[in-house]
Formats: structure tokens, sequence, C-alpha cells
């Protein structure tokens, strides 16, 4: 963050720590804003340029960066030599995902070939999303975690094992 602002805002301050405090928390809050703002509508530019439904549902939910590396992946797939022929499109080797967290061009091609498309919960690691909070509305709770262990490691991913299987490749 710049300094200067820093001091504009807070310098004229001679009030107790609390009211700095709040100020900080305000100066923050707006740059935050400030800063979503500029990318939802960079967001809304990348997606327009590829107005395809497969990005309908997390358009504005995950960040730039994510958007941007996941229509990497999506171009992998728009390569002459794999839409002649899909073999061409090398074997999911898990690593990109396993780095990223993100859907790999495997995972798009999955979606694409049912229909569906990205799923907030399931392609994208919740690091990924602007509002963690807001977008989790069936986020177990700790007591459920603690109880229920087996149920909520079961979530998420659910089309991976059947893709592997097909693909046989890892
Ligand atoms: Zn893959």
């Amino acid at each position: 963050m710049d300094h200067g602002i820093l001091k504009i805002e807070l310098g004229n301050s001679r009030g107790d720590l609390k009211e700095i405090v709040d100020k900080f928390h305000l100066l923050l809050k707006r740059t935050y804003e400030n800063i979503r703002q500029q990318e939802a509508q960079e967001s809304r530019k990348v997606i327009q340029r590829f107005n395809i439904d497969l990005f309908e549902d997390i358009k504005r939910k995950v960040t730039l960066y994510a958007l941007k590396l996941t229509l990497q992946q999506y171009y992998r797939l728009k390569e002459p030599a794999v839409l002649k022929d899909s073999n061409q499109l090398p074997a999911c080797t898990e690593r990109y995902h396993t780095t990223f967290r993100l859907p790999c061009a495997h995972d798009i091609k999955c979606r694409l070939e049912t229909n569906e498309r990205l799923s907030l919960e399931e392609d994208f690691h919740s690091h990924w999303w602007y509002d963690k909070w807001a977008n989790k509305p069936n986020k177990p709770d700790i007591l459920d975690q603690v109880q229920n262990p087996r149920m909520i490691k079961s979530k998420g991913r659910p089309k991976r094992a059947l893709e592997d299987a097909k693909l046989k490749t890892d």
C-alpha cells in the first residue's frame, strides 16, 4: 500500500488507537473494494471474449488470476491438433490440479462433454473464491466435520475418479 495514502488517511487523526484501527480498516475495505471492482470489470471483458456457458457459474466469483489460468487450460482444448483429434491432448498428470487446485484441460473437457458448467465448489479451491463465506451455502460446520468426517471427505470432485478410470493414465 502507498504510504502517502496511509499518511493522509491517518495523519490528521488525533484520536485513540481504536479510532486509528477503525480508520485503517475502512481504508483497507475501500482499497479492497476498488481492486475488486477493477477485477470484476476485467473479468467481464475476459469472459465476453469467450461468451460461453461453461463459465456462467463461476464468473465474478473467482479471482481474475484463477480465471486466466482456467482460460489457458481451456485453450489447450482449442489447439488445432487437439480439435482435430482429442487424443492429441497430453494425458492428465494431475500436476496442474495438485499445484493450483483449479480445473485442468481434462476437467474442462469432461465438463464440456457432459454439457455441464464449471462448478465453483467442485472445480475451484476456495482460496480462489472472492467471497469464501458468501459462496459457501453448504459448507459443513465444524461440528459436522468432527462428528462425520467421512461424509465431508467424500465431497468435491466426484468426477475425477470416473475421468481417471476412463483415461487410464496416471
Ligand atoms: Zn488434467
